[in-house]
């Protein structure tokens, strides 16, 4: 099969399936054939040779600039932004061969959980249209689940690439903050943003990742982890592994089906020869509240840019600069990206600044100190990645605080900075796919691969 026949029949797919899920916001049909075509000169004279990418389609969550593409963040104010760049993880995939079909769907600059903040309307869940796919990148996961791309890329702040390929029954690697350039990533929250795979299982993510994960100058926060062989540990191979299960994720608000589900999966690893055990961590209870005032803060601050001049959406009639600005930002946000930055102005505020702010990062420091505490005795923690399987589309869609809490086991990875993965363990009564969460220590990207790798 030619480079060209794999994507036609991947757009074919996504014209036949798309219509009921509503993953892409952009498909590149012109520039995914042409591309198809460079590829294939490239493959036949044997560049390539080591790529086990070269040629595949893929498809990149709407907040990942791709150059001359649209790139939204699902948001009126960026509904007509073409950056004049690629983000670094495209360059590196395209420089594999890859070639990208379409922009994914997402909740509005990555506020959510649900993609039903998206301007363009939600994305559906494959496995029951009536639910949500999970957000931030809820396109991304129901794309590789519709099988509407073999992978994709997305980003998690505080759950957005493991929170939906819970939901739709895929796997997604969060990497190691600092493991993947974040330069042209569009910013939520600068200090917890990371880009990373979802893909149908472990093996396709880990080589995904091994191609976008490097240090890279454009990215101040980027680190050089020395090791980027991460397909290195597939291997069926656990005899001996310390894993730790936290007392409190299995406690109160988890779904009873979800938890048999991951106490199964904890035993798989058991038998294979893990060590297996639940231990007390400290701090867990305090991660939504100071997740919720971090990211907050950070995202005032961040889209504070969108301002009607420079780029972006601008209001069609206005009096003055106040004006422009005014009308501009109560036009082109949505109500979840306004309340962001209306609790984000507000914590950071004087008066206000020491109370929540400066307490929050506090917390923050405790829990990677929890963590650390944790991998003195664990290789890799091990848990629910979300409290249900996916929700009813419109659910708690009047009670924000309700949505947070779903984020309670994916937000302290991202405070902590550290890598973890989502994959399948299986389904709830509703025959809705239930998403088993590894954690692993700081650039323990291969411990997390190794022991997801059991179940492939
Ligand atoms: N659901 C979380 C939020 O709304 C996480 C979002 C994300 O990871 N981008 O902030």
């Amino acid at each position: 099969i030619t480079v060209k026949e794999a994507v036609q029949a991947q757009l074919d797919r996504i014209k036949e399936a798309d219509g009921a899920y509503n993953c892409y916001v952009t498909i590149m049909e012109q520039e995914a054939l042409q591309r198809a075509e460079e590829v294939q000169k490239k493959i036949d004279a044997g560049e390539f040779a080591d790529s086990p990418l070269a040629g595949v389609p893929a498809a990149i969550k709407d907040n990942i600039c791709t150059k001359g593409v649209l790139t939204t963040c699902s948001s009126k104010m960026l509904g007509n932004f073409k950056p004049p760049y690629s983000a670094e993880a495209v360059e590196k995939l395209e420089a594999a061969g890859v070639v990208i079909i379409g922009k994914l769907n997402m909740d509005e600059f990555a506020m959510g959980g649900s993609t039903e903040t998206s301007f363009y309307g939600p994305t559906r869940n494959p496995w029951n249209v009536n639910t949500v796919p999970g957000g931030s990148s809820g396109g991304s996961a129901a794309a590789v689940a519709a099988e509407e791309a073999f992978f994709a890329l997305g980003s998690d702040t505080g759950g957005s690439i493991r929170q939906p390929a819970s939901f739709c029954g895929i796997t997604g690697i969060k990497p190691t903050y600092g493991m993947v350039s974040r330069y042209g990533l569009i910013a939520f929250a600068s200090s917890l943003d990371q880009i990373g795979p979802m893909g149908r299982d472990v093996s396709d993510c880990a080589a995904v990742l091994e191609v976008i994960a490097g240090h890279d100058a454009k990215d101040s926060t980027s680190m050089d982890a020395g090791d980027y062989k991460f397909t290195e540990a597939l291997v069926d191979d656990v005899k001996g592994m310390k894993i730790g299960i936290p007392d409190s994720y299995l406690g109160e608000g988890i779904d009873e089906e979800v938890k048999q589900s991951i106490l199964a999966a904890a035993e798989v690893l058991r038998e294979k020869g893990a060590l297996v055990e639940e231990f007390h961590m400290d701090m867990t209870k305090y991660a939504i509240p100071a997740y919720y005032i971090i990211a907050s803060a950070e995202a005032s601050s961040n889209l504070s840019r969108y301002d009607g001049i420079k780029y972006g959406y601008r209001t069609p009639d206005f009096e003055g600069l106040q004006d422009v600005y005014k009308k501009t930002r109560s036009e082109g946000f949505g109500a979840e990206v306004k309340r962001r930055m209306m609790i984000g102005a507000f914590v950071l505020s004087s008066g206000y600044y020491d109370a929540y702010y400066k307490k929050a990062l506090q917390v923050k420091a405790l829990i990677k100190e929890s963590f650390d505490r944790a991998f003195e005795k664990y290789d890799v923690i091990l848990g629910p990645t979300a409290p249900t399987t996916a929700l009813e589309i419109g659910a708690n869609a009047d009670d924000p605080l309700k949505r947070y809490l779903g984020d309670i086991y994916t937000v302290s990875a991202n405070l902590a900075g550290l890598p973890a993965v989502s994959l399948p363990c299986g389904f709830d009564s509703r025959k809705l796919p239930i998403g088993l969460q590894l954690t692993g220590k700081l650039f323990g990207e291969k411990d997390i691969i190794r022991a997801a790798y059991s179940f492939e």
